[in-house]
C-alpha cells in the first residue's frame, strides 16, 4: 500500500489504474470492493514501531487525520489517473485550495490568481487569506503576460482554473507555465470541472493540481471531498529555492525535519504531515469510498456529459432569446482552439453558461424549468441550473462580478445524464414561457 507516493513502473494505461491502483485484492479478506476502514487510529506493534512511524523511518498508519487505508486507495488511484507523483485527499475542495496556498505562502507573502475563479475561491483569497496576511494579486487569464508585472520576490504561487466555473473559459497553460518556470514559482491548477478524464495538468508542466471531488469525481452529488496532486517538477522546483525556505530548512514542529532532504514528494509530504496534522480537514473514509466508486466510471460519464452538453449548447446557440452561450465545445467559442489543443477528444464537460436579456428573465427561467433542479452544485447525474449573480456569486460586489465576467443575466447549467431531448424541451418551454 503506497501511502505517500505513487508506485513507479506501473506501465498500465491510467484509465486502467483508476480502477485497480493502490489495492491488492488478493491480500486481506480478498474483497473485490475496497473496504471502508472506519477507524480513528491504528495499533502499533511495539514502542519502537511507533517511534519509527513518527520519525518517518517506516511508513504506516498512525491516526486517520494523517492517513487512512481507504483514503490511501483513493489517493493512489487519483494520482495514477492524473499522471501525478502523489495525491493528498482532504475533506473538501475548499480545504484543498486553502492548503495548496498556505503550503507555499505565509503572512507577508503573496500569490497571483486568475480573476475568473469559482466564487468560494475568490472569497477565500480576497477575504480570509487577506486576514491571515497573505495577499492575492489577480490577473486576467486571457492575458497571461500580465502575470510578470505582478511577480516580486515574495510571490509564492500562481493559481488558475483549467475550465473556469461558471464562465467556462480555458487558459493558455503553456504561457502561464513558461512565466512561472522563468521565476521559479509553483503553478496550481484547479482542475475540478475538467477532471483528469479531460485534462491532466501535470502533463503540460503545471506543478500542482487541486480538485473538488464533490463534483464529477463523485458524479452523483453524494459527498464533499477534495484532492491535491503533486509532481516531480514541483519537488525539483522547491529544492534549494529561496522562495520556499520552509521546505529547505529544519521544521521545528517536526523535530528539525528538512523536507527537502527526504525522498518523498515534497509538496504532498508537507501538506500531509504539517497541514493535515495541524488543521485537520481530513476526509471521512466513507466519502473516500464513494469517490473510489466515482473514479471507476469517471471517463465514461464525462464523455456522456460532454456529448449531451454539446447538443444542449447547440440548441441554446440557435435560440433567438439567448444572447450568448459559453461552451468551449462550440466551434464558435473563443476557447475552442485551446480545447482542441489540450482536452481529451475535444470534450468540454457538462457545464454551460448562457446569457438572456435581463436579471428577471434569468430568474424566470430558473423558476420555470421542471427537469432541471435549481441547485448550487455541478457534476451530478441529475441536471442542475443556477443563477450565479443571486446565489454562488452573490457575496461578490458588482465590480467583482464584472471582473469575473459574470453578468446579472447569466444562467449556469450542469448537464446531467438524462436524454438531451428532454433537457432541450424543458429549456425551450422555460425560455419561451
Ligand atoms: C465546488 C468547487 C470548489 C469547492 O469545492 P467544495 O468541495 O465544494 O469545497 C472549488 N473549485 C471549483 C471549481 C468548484 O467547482
Amino acid at each position: 500500500l503506497s501511502i505517500y507516493q505513487n508506485k513507479k513502473g506501473e506501465d498500465m494505461q491510467n484509465e486502467t489504474l483508476a480502477i485497480h491502483a493502490g489495492y491488492d485484492k488478493k491480500a486481506g479478506e480478498k474483497t473485490m470492493a475496497v473496504p471502508i476502514y472506519q477507524s480513528t487510529a491504528y495499533a502499533f506493534n511495539n514502542a519502537e514501531h511507533a517511534a519509527n512511524l513518527f520519525a518517518l523511518k517506516e511508513l504506516g498508519n498512525i491516526y486517520s487525520r494523517l492517513t487512512n487505508p481507504t483514503t490511501a486507495v483513493l489517493e493512489a488511484r487519483f494520482a495514477a489517473y492524473d499522471e501525478a507523483l502523489a495525491a493528498v485527499a482532504t475533506a473538501s475542495g475548499s480545504s484543498a485550495i486553502f492548503y495548496s496556498i498556505i503550503n507555499l505562502a505565509a503572512a507577508g507573502e503573496n500569490f497571483i490568481a486568475a480573476n475568473n475563479l469559482y466564487g468560494g475561491t475568490t472569497a477565500l483569497f480576497s477575504y480570509t487569506l487577506k486576514r491571515l496576511g497573505i495577499e492575492v494579486r489577480y490577473f486576467d487569464p486571457t492575458n497571461p503576460s500580465e502575470i510578470e508585472k505582478l511577480i516580486d520576490d515574495k510571490t509564492r504561487a500562481i493559481f488558475f482554473e483549467s475550465l473556469s466555473n461558471p464562465t467556462i473559459e480555458i487558459v493558455d497553460f503553456e504561457k502561464i507555465v513558461a512565466i512561472a518556470d522563468k521565476y521559479g514559482i509553483l503553478t496550481i491548477c484547479d482542475n475540478t470541472v475538467a477532471t483528469p478524464a479531460l485534462f491532466k495538468p501535470i502533463k503540460v508542466g503545471i506543478d500542482i493540481a487541486v480538485y473538488s471531488t464533490s463534483k464529477y469525481v463523485c458524479g452523483q452529488g453524494l459527498g464533499i471531498g477534495g484532492m491535491m496532486v503533486d509532481s516531480e517538477k514541483a519537488t525539483a522546483k522547491i529544492k534549494a529555492n529561496p522562495r520556499y525556505p520552509h521546505f529547505n530548512e529544519p521544521d521545528p514542529s517536526y523535530h528539525g525535519l528538512v523536507y527537502a532532504a527526504t525522498p518523498f514528494p515534497l509538496f504532498a509530504l508537507r501538506a500531509r504531515i504539517a497541514l493535515l496534522r495541524d488543521i485537520g480537514a481530513a476526509p471521512s473514509p466513507f466519502n473516500s469510498w464513494l469517490f473510489i466508486q466515482g473514479l471507476e466510471t469517471l471517463a465514461l460519464r464525462i464523455k456522456a456529459h460532454s456529448e449531451k452538453a454539446l447538443e444542449v449548447a447547440k440548441f441554446l446557440e440557435s435560440h433567438p432569446k439567448v444572447k450568448s452561450v459559453k461552451y468551449p465545445g462550440l466551434s464558435s467559442h473563443r476557447d475552442n482552439a485551446l480545447l482542441k489543443k489540450y482536452f481529451t477528444d475535444k470534450m468540454a464537460s457538462g457545464l454551460i453558461s448562457f446569457e438572456v436579456e435581463s436579471y428577471e428573465e434569468a430568474k424566470k427561467i430558473v423558476d420555470s424549468v421542471k427537469l432541471f433542479t435549481p441547485v448550487v452544485n455541478i457534476g451530478d447525474s441529475k441536471s442542475l441550473i443556477t443563477h450565479p449573480a443571486s446565489t454562488t456569486h452573490s457575496q461578490l460586489s458588482k465590480e467583482e462580478l464584472k471582473v469575473a465576467g459574470i453578468g446579472e443575466s447569466l444562467v449556469r447549467l450542469s448537464i446531467g445524464l438524462e436524454s438531451p431531448v428532454d433537457l432541450i424541451e424543458d429549456l425551450k418551454a422555460a425560455i419561451e414561457g
